[in-house]
């Protein structure tokens, strides 16, 4: 058995992960759940540079294969903010409630024709003998006027993408549609096709 250890403690990053990289003969450990303790400063300019930042020193940290994910959302009105401090954007770190609250106060101006956005999501995977593996995956959507919706996490009760009929947001739709359509489907889809082709 292979273990891959998710340099993530968000429990839904984890899942969606997990789902999707079913690899026969792989299992997946959360930092928590390997014991490791890895908390680096994400301190770059792009999602690429953090997710790198989290893999590598997960990786000096566990000695096995790790993936890393850094993602976030990217709002055209704010020039592409909250972007890399998507999950501080309100100040502290994961306050996911905080932020959707600043991000309608940020936008309460702006029509419906100009709330377009879009979720980034980049995947870094370094194996056992160090070698890495990078994806990129996205959603376009728009920013709706309220929350709506109790799945998923961060921004997912504002975020409404233009596929699945441009009407739910993806809080109001299972995992699974969610990994289907989304920013982090799309990557691990990506990064699934790059690892069976290596
Ligand atoms: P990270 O954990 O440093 O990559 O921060 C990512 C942040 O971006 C999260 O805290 C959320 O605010 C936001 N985010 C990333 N992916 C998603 C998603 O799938 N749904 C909703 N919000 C997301």
């Amino acid at each position: 058995m292979k273990t891959v250890v998710i340099a993530s403690n968000n429990a839904h990053k984890v899942s969606e992960i997990a789902d999707a990289l079913n690899f026969e003969g792989w299992e997946f450990k959360t930092l928590q759940q390997a014991g490791i303790e890895s908390d680096p400063e994400e301190n770059a300019q792009t999602f690429l540079e953090n997710a790198r930042i989290k893999a590598r020193a997960a990786h000096e940290a566990w000695g096995g294969a790790v993936l890393a994910d850094d993602s976030g959302l990217e709002v055209d009105a704010l020039g592409g903010n909250p972007g890399v401090f998507s999950a501080r954007y309100a100040g502290l770190h994961g306050d996911d409630e905080a932020n959707n609250a600043k991000l309608l106060a940020e936008l309460s101006d702006v029509p419906q024709s100009s709330r377009t956005a879009r979720f980034v999501c980049t995947l870094v995977f370094i194996d056992e003998d160090g070698s890495e593996t990078t994806a990129r995956g996205t959603v376009e959507g728009i920013i709706g006027f309220e929350a709506r919706g109790t799945e998923g996490f961060g921004y997912d009760p504002l975020f409404i993408p233009d596929v699945l009929g441009g009407v739910k947001t993806l809080a109001e739709v299972t995992q699974q549609e969610k990994s289907a359509v989304s920013h982090r489907g799309n990557a691990l889809r990506e990064l699934k096709k790059k690892l069976l082709n290596a």
